[in-house]
């Protein structure tokens, strides 16, 4: 429940009332704040888009996201790279894809997440309102809230030539919350897999990396689908949540890193959304 709202006019403004008090959070599209989730928090809001860059641009490095902007700009935005347009698609529905924002979804910080699984496989960082830059890792391991991790201002995926990206998901109807997600990104050299950074949602508190799986492909041949999973499968125990059981989750995950190990094989991360 919001108990003051503020509308700060500047980012300076904004510094101030998020360092002000500790019941103080920035709020931006109000899709998490404002839901039934939040319901039993008493917190002041200080309302954080109209002050946050909303545009995205392609850089000769990669791409530059500004935290306000929202999953539907995301969607829409010409060339951007095909995972990260599924990973924002998977977001429920238009409405909430109008509201939602980038920087939001990372500070909700969800098992199941849409887009941090995907932007830590890129290996993204952060820019924050108080002028830091951080790796989106090293953001996500302060504690939550304004005065751990801080408000971020724009995101930057690097997009490296020949970089090969990948996601898939599981939900219970194509418009729903995820109860897992697989998103990975390497290079292929020479025909072995390099730099894999993989990211599963859904499996733990929080989606993170699997460096044990990140490490039985790291410098081989990509194997077959039916190898992939049963390669990764003994290495998972996922969490019971509300959105799925662990046994349930078991069953499903391995085969979607195979998936999105097939999908980045076969187009990599520079290439634009068909
Ligand atoms: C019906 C419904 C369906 C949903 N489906 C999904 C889904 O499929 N996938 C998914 O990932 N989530 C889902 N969510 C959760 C939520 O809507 C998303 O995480 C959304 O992206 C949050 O963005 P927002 O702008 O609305 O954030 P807000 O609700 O405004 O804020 C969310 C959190 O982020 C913090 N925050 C806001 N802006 C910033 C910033 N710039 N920097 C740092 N922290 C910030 C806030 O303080 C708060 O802790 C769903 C929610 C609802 C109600």
């Amino acid at each position: 429940m919001v108990t003051t709202f503020h509308r700060p006019k500047d980012a300076a403004e904004a510094l101030s009332l998020l360092a002000g008090a500790a019941d103080r959070l920035a709020m931006a599209g109000g899709t998490q704040l404002l839901s039934s989730e939040s319901r039993s928090l008493g917190f002041s809001a200080v309302a954080v888009s109209a002050i946050l860059p909303g545009g995205i641009d392609r850089l000769a490095t990669g791409l530059s996201i500004g935290a306000a902007a929202t999953f539907q700009q995301l969607v829409d935005y010409p060339s951007l790279p095909g995972a990260l347009r599924k990973a924002a698609l998977g977001m429920v529905d238009r409405n909430i894809r109008n509201r939602a924002t980038v920087g939001g979804n990372l500070g909700a910080d969800k098992s199941c997440s849409s887009l941090i699984p995907i932007l830590l496989a890129l290996d993204a960082s952060l820019e924050l309102l108080d002028g830091r830059t951080l790796g989106l890792q090293e953001w996500l391991g302060l504690p939550p809230g304004p005065m751990g991790r801080g408000t971020i201002s724009r995101i930057l995926a690097p997009l490296h030539e020949g970089t090969k990206a990948g996601y898939a998901r599981w939900s219970r109807v194509s418009c729903d919350i995820a109860v897992l997600g697989a998103a990975l990104a390497f290079r292929l050299e020479g025909g072995l897999v390099k730099g894999l950074r993989l990211v599963l949602g859904g499996v733990s508190a929080h989606s993170r990396r699997f460096p044990a799986i990140e490490a039985l492909f790291e410098g081989r041949i990509l194997p077959e689908g039916d190898a992939i999973e049963a390669a990764v499968a003994p290495l998972l125990s996922p969490i019971d949540d509300v959105r799925g059981s662990a046994q349930f989750k078991r069953s499903r995950i391995s085969s979607l890193v195979a998936e999105a190990f097939l999908e980045a094989s076969e187009v990599t991360a520079m290439e634009a959304a068909k």
